[in-house]
């Protein structure tokens, strides 16, 4: 039994190493991970509170619209209700814009490298990701429109993008907002927009009433520390919403989830705290790759990658062995980085130094040729 064309030989995601795996496989007790850029402070101790509440309720299927969130979630956005929609992460959400809006031999322009989501739920519908090279780690968007066809139904924006953390501004955005017809949607994925500080990044909630077709997509798992909850969100024009409850599962979003984010989104100086101490760790990190003149692309999220000068894998590997698990570049498109996600100013350290020593193995190696 073969399963449909279009999930032949599909790739299976391989996710940052688990703390869990590399205790065992290396007999360590003391491992940190840096490799999925998950909130190194955890999240907001107001969560654990909300939850012992639902305690009465896990009987009860939750909420499938996530109505009281959504309210919760309007206000703090400033947008209207019905501009929102809830996934099981937003991972999920990605799925159910394909789900909705791709049919077979369509196509969908995406930057290459980018999350590998937006290609795996393209090639599921048998549509065809159409792929445009980042310029110098950077969406190239004037490529991106130019390769708009009367196939092309969505545009992929990853803003920060992720691996390489680079972003767009708002002027380039909104040049790409107003040349794509309104037929072709344009997905920005703004899963770390609360870390970015820079002011020229777009405001994009200023956009949505001027553009009909632009969806944005925002989670709870990063800067908000909810990972484990999976839950993300898209705003966008009500009738998109609609339109995508249709294909959303009854009951996507568990009753946890929507009452941790509920809680979480309550506390905004949690949320002030992680984005100030990762622009210290954004500077301890690259203060450190300056000084040894490592070329590193421009970070705006949570998260740096470099290059190592060697196949990746060399670097992840002798980190790994040391109880530091990062992102190998090498299943992410960078096949000589490494993307390091920014923790305390601890683990940064532990980081740098086992780093360090790596150079310094590399450079034992070269001269005893
Ligand atoms: C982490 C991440 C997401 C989202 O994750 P969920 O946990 O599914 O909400 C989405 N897009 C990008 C670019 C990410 O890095």
């Amino acid at each position: 039994m073969q399963p449909k064309a279009s999930v032949q030989g599909l790739p299976i995601y391989e996710p940052g190493k688990p703390l869990e795996d590399v205790k065992r496989e290396f007999g360590l007790t003391d491992v940190i991970k840096l490799a999925s850029n998950e909130n190194p402070y955890g999240c907001s101790d107001k969560v654990w509170s909300a939850l012992a509440e639902e305690k009465e309720r896990f009987h009860l299927y939750p909420e499938g619209h996530a109505t009281l969130l959504a309210e919760h979630l309007a206000r703090h956005l400033q947008v209207d209700v019905n501009r929102l929609i809830f996934g099981n992460g937003s991972d999920e959400i990605v799925q159910m814009i394909c789900r909705a809006y791709l049919d077979v031999g369509e196509e969908s322009v995406i930057a290459d490298p980018t999350f590998s989501r937006y290609e795996t739920g393209i090639l599921i519908q048998g549509a065809k990701p159409v792929k445009v090279p980042l310029r110098d780690g950077v969406h190239d968007l004037e490529q991106m429109h130019a390769m708009i066809t009367e196939k092309t139904r969505i545009v992929w924006v990853c803003n920060p993008n992720n691996p390489s953390g680079t972003i767009v501004d708002h002027q380039a955005l909104k040049d790409l907002l107003e040349q794509t017809p309104e037929d072709i949607l344009v997905v920005i994925d703004e899963a770390y927009a609360e870390y970015v500080v820079d002011p020229s990044y777009p405001d994009t909630l200023s956009l949505l009433e001027q553009h009909p077709n632009l969806i944005i997509l925002r989670t709870f798992s990063k800067i908000y520390g909810l990972a484990a909850f999976r839950i993300g969100y898209g705003i966008t024009h009500p009738k998109i919403v609609h339109e995508l409850h249709r294909v959303r599962e009854p009951f996507n979003t568990n009753r946890l989830a929507q009452r941790a984010a509920m809680a979480a989104l309550q506390d905004q100086a949690f949320v002030e705290q992680c984005r100030i101490k990762n622009r210290q760790a954004m500077e301890q990190v690259c203060q450190t790759l300056d000084e040894w003149e490592i070329h590193y692309y421009p970070a705006h999220g949570n998260f740096v990658l470099f290059d190592t000068g060697y196949p990746s894998d060399e670097a992840f590997q002798f980190l790994l062995e040391r109880g530091i698990i990062v992102r190998s570049g090498r299943a992410l498109g960078f096949p000589t980085h490494l993307r390091v996600t920014l923790g305390t100013t601890e683990q940064n350290q532990r980081f740098l130094d086992a780093y360090d020593e790596f150079m310094k193995s590399k450079r034992r190696m070269r001269s005893n040729v």
